[in-house]
């Protein structure tokens, strides 16, 4: 099957490239100096808000009281989402909405260092269960520079650090959708119906793969549901979802 292996892609490189241009190492966020790529500071990390369990087994929301393993919440009891399961490792706030965004600028591309590691950790989990790692394609990862496909370096430098491949270009966007910005769940929903489509390349070649479908923010599922639905569609046998920050209200 033409997967790519996740050994190092000319983005990663330039990537990389960028990272070492950047001397001494620095917060993506706040821009302080820290010790080493990858670290944020202190005073962002104390304002990140970590997911720990225990959550929600099914989109990883967490739960303000102890739950029992495999346990759901009211929310995926009353509608089940289409994906197998979520995780993220931040709840989406001022500082991880900063990490992500600056991340779309490309001279902040040394943030997928942060990125992974977390990414790494959140989808625990899966990756004893996963065959592939495929990208949400460009929508909120709309390109301020064309040079750059933040999705694509973020896809791969997790490909690299769990050691699965990773089909960059394994779903397509096959309409332009407007920005779910402000727009409630139901609406969401429609608004990306029928917006994703598999690369016709990979037909039948995701036939029982399990997949982890990578995004920035997990908001209402919407898009997430979307993805996982085409590549169910095509014959996936799992769809875990793996975003850097998920909304969870306060
Ligand atoms: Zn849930």
């Amino acid at each position: 099957m033409p997967e790519t292996a996740p050994q190092e892609h000319f983005l990663m490189k330039a990537a990389r490239h960028a990272a070492n241009l950047v001397l001494p190492a620095r917060c993506p966020v706040s821009g302080d100096i820290v010790e080493k790529q990858g670290m944020l500071s202190s005073s962002v990390w104390s304002e990140m808000e970590f997911i720990a369990a225990p959550y929600c087994h099914h989109c990883g929301i967490p739960f303000e009281y102890a739950a029992q393993p495999g346990e759901t919440c009211l929310a995926c009891r009353e509608r089940p989402p289409v994906y197998t399961s979520a995780r993220a490792p931040l709840k989406y706030n001022d500082a991880s909405s900063r990490l992500i965004m600056g991340f779309k600028h490309a001279d902040k591309m040394f943030a997928v260092k942060t990125i992974t590691p977390l990414l790494v950790k959140a989808g625990a989990d899966f990756w004893g269960d996963v065959g592939l790692i495929i990208p949400v394609p460009l929508h909120r990862w709309r390109l301020i520079s064309r040079r750059y496909n933040q999705a694509a370096v973020m896809a791969f430098d997790l490909a690299k650090a769990v050691n699965i491949p990773v089909l960059v270009d394994g779903l397509k966007r096959v309409r332009a959708t407007p920005s779910q910005g402000h727009k409630k769940a139901g609406e969401r929903r429609k608004n990306v119906k029928g917006a994703f489509a598999l690369n016709p390349v990979y037909e039948g070649k995701l036939r029982d793969k399990r997949i982890v479908l990578v995004d920035d923010v997990l908001t209402t599922g919407a898009t997430a549901d979307e993805c996982a639905d085409v590549l169910l569609q095509a014959g996936a046998a799992a769809v875990h979802v793996l975003a850097v920050a998920r909304a969870v209200k306060s």
